[in-house]
């Protein structure tokens, strides 16, 4: 942002509508010095000024930072550039750089070329020596506080990759690091305790302990991270405000609807703050409208408590949730796709045309009429 360069523009669009600087200040309600002030570069505008000043010139905020008028076909990438500009300035240039070293997206998860061999696998009746490359050579990151999703058709592998970064099974090949920690050396002995402490689980059966209230299955997962008996309840309060079932706190799963049941495995995952939530198809046995509610609440967790998920889906309209989708296919991740800025409805586009070209035919598309 070059103040000397928005004071020029100040006072050129000044003058383009026939006005002194007296005039002007007295449309703001300021003195005559604060505006020379600005076209000389002097200082800034103050905040609160920005808006009405802009509008009396007959130009936007953009144009005000950029110190110059932009075409409209320019408006997206000089808005962009401005913005970051704007930030930087506001926060000071040395203090981001650092800022963004020391916060540089830290990856929760590591997943370097690893593959899973299922042997003497049964075909029909018969137990031939026959096997299957589940998965095969997978690698990615994921970041802290993304929301990432993999797609791929019934037997692609999805639910085998899962279950290996969830240590309920063991790959054949490759390095799995959960926050650092290899999670492939962990002892069978050691992983349920891995799991209470590092993940959160949201599956399509809803896994709620069916003789427990909503309460006290969110509450079990406090307990055994031995949270002090104090905090657990203002703690349950305020998430399940967040996640709409405070309401229902007191029922028992089978007395509530599957959304519910649903965001209360959401609210048990989170709420003892885990590295990273594991979903496998969580949608896959809710209504739409409930579905939807549910990925929403996903992307809230995301937003407002850092958490990173990721989500095994076939379900486009639930994939166009994600930050970022993996695709695979037989085993192997086949291409990926990052939401960047797009909205829900072009994310959604991209995401069919994308398995339209791996699957290399028509995908099996739900009824979306507004994803
Ligand atoms: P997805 O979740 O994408 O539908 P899976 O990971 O369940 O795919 O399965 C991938 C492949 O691995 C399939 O061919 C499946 O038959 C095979 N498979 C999955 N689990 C096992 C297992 N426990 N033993 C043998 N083969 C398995
Ligand atoms: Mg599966």
């Amino acid at each position: 942002m070059n103040q000397i360069r928005i004071g020029a523009f100040i006072s050129k669009c000044r003058k383009a509508k026939g006005w002194t600087q007296s005039q002007l200040a007295e449309k703001l309600g300021i003195t005559d010095k604060a505006v020379s002030k600005w076209e000389t570069g002097r200082s800034m505008p103050d905040l609160s000024l920005f808006v009405p000043l802009c509008t009396l010139l007959g130009i936007t905020l953009n144009e005000l930072f950029a110190g110059e008028c932009i075409a409209e076909e320019n408006l997206k990438e000089k808005a962009d550039e401005v913005l970051m500009e704007v930030i930087t300035n506001w926060l000071g240039h040395d203090k981001w750089e650092s800022k963004e070293c020391d916060t540089a997206p830290q990856n929760v998860l590591e997943v370097e070329n690893v593959s899973k061999l299922y042997e003497n696998v049964s075909i029909g009746r018969e137990t031939e020596n026959n096997s299957v490359l589940a998965v095969n050579g997978v690698s990615f990151q994921i970041p802290h506080g993304s929301f990432v999703g993999i797609m791929g058709a019934s037997g692609s592998g999805k639910t085998t990759l899962l279950n290996l970064i969830a240590t309920i099974d063991k790959p054949t090949n490759g390095m799995i690091r959960i926050s650092g920690q290899n999670i492939v050396d962990i002892p069978e002995k050691d992983t349920a305790e891995f799991r209470r402490r590092h993940l959160g689980f949201v599956f399509q059966e809803y896994n709620l302990i069916e003789t427990l209230t909503i309460y006290e299955n969110i509450a079990l997962a406090l307990t055994i991270k031995e949270v002090s008996k104090d905090s657990i309840r203002p703690m349950i309060q305020s998430l399940s405000e967040k996640l709409d079932i405070s309401s229902i706190l007191d029922k028992f799963p089978y007395e509530v609807s599957g959304g519910q049941r649903q965001r209360c495995a959401c609210a048990r995952a989170i709420v003892v703050n885990p590295d990273i939530i594991l979903a496998d198809e969580p949608t896959g046995a809710l209504d739409s409208h409930a579905a939807r509610q549910l990925l929403d609440t996903f992307a809230m967790l995301c937003r407002e408590y850092s958490a990173t998920i990721l989500m095994v889906t076939h379900d486009v309209m639930a994939a166009s949730y994600c930050d970022r989708i993996l695709f695979m296919k037989d085993g192997e991740i086949k291409a990926a796709l990052n939401r960047e800025r797009k909205n829900k409805q072009t994310f959604f586009a991209d995401i069919l045309k994308k398995i339209e070209w791996i699957e290399g035919e028509s995908y099996d598309v739900p009824e979306v009429v507004n994803p």
